[in-house]
C-alpha cells in the first residue's frame, strides 16, 4: 500500500465505491429470492493490513453469507487438522477450467481442486467430527478465530440453499460412488451448505484475509490460527483456482489470491500486506460480484498489489 494512513485509505475507498457503484450490470443469485431483506444494490468494501489496521466504507454493518468464500477457509482448516498429504490424497490443486458446479473428477478420481463445489464438498467431509454438527462446530470456531469475532449461521440462507441442493447432492453421490466421501452424502452436503451460510461483515471478512496474508496470525487479536505453510497453500490455490473458469484472466489482470461467493462476497489476501473484502450481490456469468471485480481491479492497479509484479 502506498499509504497506511487510515483516513487517506478511507477517502480512497469512498471514492472507489462512488465510481464502481454506477455499474448496475449483473443479477443477484436466485437463492436470495428466499432470503428476507435482500439488499440487491448494497455495496461495502474493507481492507485490513497485516498490522491489524482495518478501514471500511459503504454498508459496513450489513451481514452477508460467505457462500463459496467458505471453501478457501474450510480448505485451510482441513489442511491444518489433517495435514497436507491426507488432504492432497482426496483433493487436487489443478484449475478445472469449468463452471463451479460441474459434475467432473480428475482421471485419478479426485476433484480437481477444493474451490469448485465437488472439491469443496470433499474437503468439508475431511473436517474432523463424527457428524454434521461436530464438523460445523469446529468450522465455526476456526472461522470465528480467523475473523476475530464470534460468527453464526444464517438459518434463512441455509434453508434456501438446502431447498436448491440437487446439483450438490449429485456431486456428493458421485464422490460416494467412488468411495471418496468418508460419510453419508446428504449429511456432508447439509454441512457444506451450513458453512456456506455463515454470515460476516466486510470488515470481518477483510480480517480473515489479513490473517491469511500474515501467515496465520490474526493481526487484530494477535492469536495464531493457522500454520504458515497452510496459508501459503491456501493462497496458492486461491490464486490459481479461486475465480472458477475466470481464474486465468483474474491471475493475469488482478494478480491477488482471491475467492468469490454467490452472495456477492469477494475475499482477497496479499501476502505480507493486507486482506481485502467486498460485498455487492450483482453477479457476472461466472457467479462473481461485478462491482467486486471493479474494486479489486482498481485496488490492484492503484496500490500495485499484483503479487507477480516486478519489484
Ligand atoms: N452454496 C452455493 C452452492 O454450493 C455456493 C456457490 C458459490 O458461492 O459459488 O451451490
Amino acid at each position: 500500500m502506498k499509504t497506511t494512513n487510515p483516513s487517506r485509505v478511507s477517502e480512497q475507498l469512498a471514492r472507489l465505491i462512488s465510481t464502481v457503484k454506477e455499474d448496475r450490470n449483473g443479477a443477484p443469485s436466485e437463492y436470495l429470492e428466499d432470503v428476507e431483506d435482500r439488499p440487491v444494490d448494497g455495496f461495502a468494501v474493507a481492507v485490513c493490513t497485516t498490522d491489524g489496521v482495518a478501514v471500511s466504507e459503504g454498508e459496513t454493518q450489513q451481514a452477508f453469507a460467505l457462500q463459496s468464500v467458505s471453501k478457501a477457509l474450510t480448505y485451510a482448516v482441513a489442511l491444518q487438522e489433517r495435514g497436507m498429504d491426507a488432504v492432497l490424497e482426496r483433493v487436487g490443486v489443478e484449475p478445472s477450467g469449468m463452471a463451479f458446479n460441474e459434475l467432473s473428477l480428475h482421471s485419478d478420481g479426485r476433484p480437481y481442486n477444493p474451490l469448485i463445489n465437488v472439491g469443496a464438498i470433499m474437503t468439508h467431509g475431511l473436517i474432523p467430527g463424527n457428524d454434521e454438527d461436530a464438523r460445523l462446530e469446529l468450522l465455526l470456531d476456526r472461522y470465528s478465530q480467523l475473523a476475530g469475532t464470534d460468527l453464526t449461521i444464517s438459518e434463512d440462507v441455509w434453508d434456501a440453499e438446502t431447498a436448491r441442493a440437487h446439483q450438490n447432492l449429485g456431486l456428493a453421490h458421485m464422490l460416494a460412488a467412488s468411495q471418496m466421501l468418508p460419510d453419508e452424502a446428504h449429511e456432508v452436503v447439509r454441512g457444506y451448505l451450513g458453512q456456506c451460510s455463515v454470515e460476516v461483515t466486510v470488515e470481518q471478512l477483510a480480517t480473515m484475509g489479513a490473517t491469511l496474508a500474515s501467515g496465520g496470525v490474526n493481526p487484530v487479536t494477535g492469536r495464531r490460527v493457522l500454520a504458515e505453510w497452510v496459508c501459503q497453500q491456501v493462497m496458492s490455490v486461491m490464486l490459481s483456482c479461486g475465480m472458477y473458469n475466470a481464474s486465468g484472466q483474474w491471475m493475469a489482470e488482478v494478480g491477488i489470491p482471491a475467492k468469490s461467493g454467490v452472495s456477492g462476497a469477494l475475499l482477497g489476501a496479499v501476502p505480507g500486506a493486507l486482506g481485502i473484502a467486498s460485498w455487492s450481490p450483482r453477479l457476472d456469468e461466472q457467479g462473481t460480484s461485478v462491482r467486486g471485480i471493479g474494486v479489486f481491479e482498481a485496488l490492484s492497479a492503484d496500490w500495485d498489489l499484483h503479487v507477480l509484479r516486478h519489484r
